[in-house]
């Protein structure tokens, strides 16, 4: 992909940006990607080799690279009201919900973004959020981006989106949301739409049924692999992106770009 083509309209680009510029790429280079198509479930074959099943279609590959990402299972607060219809564990956009009253429970910068945009365009937006999240400066330990906080702020000083220092949600009813601040005192605030954005692990349930060990990563549980191949500990399963230790899209694009050309040459090596 060629370097310095995307040319976000502010300081970094929008999600919006980022995926029009991959798809961008795809139509001009004519990459043959399958969309809309989910793999079910990969088996390993005699000799060296492994089926791989879709929900249209079967293919054998003598290896395998899972780029599968880390958003498969969002987490919940498990608390009364949460499987209303109007509590999301995803945000997509704000634009259903100006002069809603919406509440984002989370501290990391998908909640943080969710808060902004929702402020932004209008929604009388509150966020629930611990106070070391809050506090946290440090880029390295998930603080929020400075990007993201710095308008973030505006909507604060601009009187149009409420912080509130919390230890947890109590309940969610249809029309209101239960807060216990972390002074302990209860908060009942009118309620359209909530958004727990509080993270979300991988989905490794293929990794471990072929095999693949997995471990205590920086934020949660990561496959096993070689750090310099990223293939795991089942010969010819590589792991790639989000769900492994180099998380970020820096590396989610470098790695690859290191991996597949070695990946191709142990291949043609093997045929050779
Ligand atoms: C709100 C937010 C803001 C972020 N901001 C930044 C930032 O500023 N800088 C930064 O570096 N990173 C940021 N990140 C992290 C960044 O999004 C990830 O690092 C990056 O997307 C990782 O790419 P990936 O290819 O590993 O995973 P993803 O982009 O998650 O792609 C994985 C893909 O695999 C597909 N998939 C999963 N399972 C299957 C299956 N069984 N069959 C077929 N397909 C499957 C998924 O549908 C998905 O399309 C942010 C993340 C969020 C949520």
């Amino acid at each position: 992909m060629r370097e310095g083509t995307l040319k976000p309209v502010r300081e970094k680009p929008t999600r919006e940006e980022l995926l029009s510029h991959y798809i961008h790429f795809v139509l001009d280079q004519n990459l043959k990607i399958n969309t809309d198509e989910e793999v079910v479930d990969v088996e390993p074959i005699e000799p060296e080799a492994f089926l791989v099943r879709t929900n249209r279609d079967e293919y054998t590959a003598v290896r395998v690279l899972f780029a599968i990402g880390a958003m498969a299972r969002p987490r919940r607060l498990n608390i009364p009201g949460e499987e209303l219809p109007k509590v999301h564990h995803r945000f997509v956009e704000p634009y259903p919900y100006v002069r809603k009253d919406a509440l984002v429970v989370g501290g990391g910068n998908s909640a943080a973004e969710a808060a902004l945009f929702l402020s932004e365009e209008g929604a009388r937006t509150t966020m629930a959020i611990w106070r070391e999240d809050w506090e946290n400066r440090d880029p390295k330990a998930g603080a929020m981006k400075h990007w993201v906080r710095t308008p973030l702020e505006r909507e604060i000083e601009a009187g149009r989106l409420r912080v509130i220092l919390f230890q947890r949600v109590e309940e969610i009813t249809e029309h209101e949301v239960r807060i216990t601040t972390e002074g302990g005192e209860t908060l009942t605030i009118p309620n359209d739409v909530v958004f727990v954005l509080i993270g979300s692990d991988a989905d490794l349930t293929l990794l471990k049924k072929l095999g693949v060990k997995t471990a205590p990563g920086k934020l949660t549980e990561v496959p096993v692999y070689d750090l310099e191949t990223f293939e795991t500990d089942v010969r010819g399963i590589y792991v790639v992106g989000h769900f492994t230790n180099a998380r970020h899209i820096k590396a989610a694009i470098q790695v690859p770009r290191r991996i597949v050309p070695l990946i191709a040459q142990g291949l043609r090596t093997t045929v050779a």
